[in-house]
């Protein structure tokens, strides 16, 4: 199915967006129209969906999440979804894929995940021929970098 990812994030945001207003979060999404992938609506969903979840659960209050394609070229989008929160320590951010890799098991726990998301995450990058990988940011927060191919 040819699927439109602008239109995609927009339902997603719509969708949390009493808890966006809870958490005082502000999203920017600066995708613009016609971002299409031949792919799968339900995989393509779980992308955005799970990162945004978890700004929401793990990022804190007050925090901005920006959501852009900063690039494309012949077979590839390049998206990055990043965070003004409090990011993970270094040591965690090539393990964050795993499944059942949660950082912080106390603080978490309250907050009922399994740490399947961004194992979830990874696989349906992958089934779009696309990879993903995680950051700090200078100012602090948490971005993730990726790839979808235009067509898989
Ligand atoms: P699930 O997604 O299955 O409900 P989960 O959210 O704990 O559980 P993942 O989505 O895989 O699992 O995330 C793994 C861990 O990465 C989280 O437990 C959290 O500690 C950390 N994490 C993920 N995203 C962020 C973020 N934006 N800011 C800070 N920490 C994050
Ligand atoms: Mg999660």
């Amino acid at each position: 199915e040819r699927i439109d990812i602008s239109l995609l994030v927009g339902n997603i945001i719509n969708e949390v967006s009493l808890e966006l207003e809870e958490k005082q979060i502000t999203v920017v999404n600066s995708l613009k129209k016609s971002i299409q992938i031949k792919g799968n609506y339900s995989l393509l969903y779980s992308i955005f969906r799970n990162l945004m979840d978890n700004a929401i659960a793990y990022a804190g209050t007050n925090i901005q999440i920006n959501i852009n394609c900063f690039r494309e070229d012949e077979n590839y989008y390049y998206f990055s979804v990043a965070d003004t929160g409090i990011g993970v320590s270094p040591e965690h951010l090539n393990r964050l894929f795993e499944r059942f890799y949660r950082v912080d098991k106390g603080r978490s726990r309250k907050l009922g995940g399994t740490g399947l998301g961004l194992a979830i995450v990874k696989n349906a990058v992958i089934i779009h021929g696309g990879s993903i990988s995680a950051k700090n940011n200078q100012g602090g927060g948490l971005e993730f970098v990726f790839t979808l191919a235009k067509e898989k």
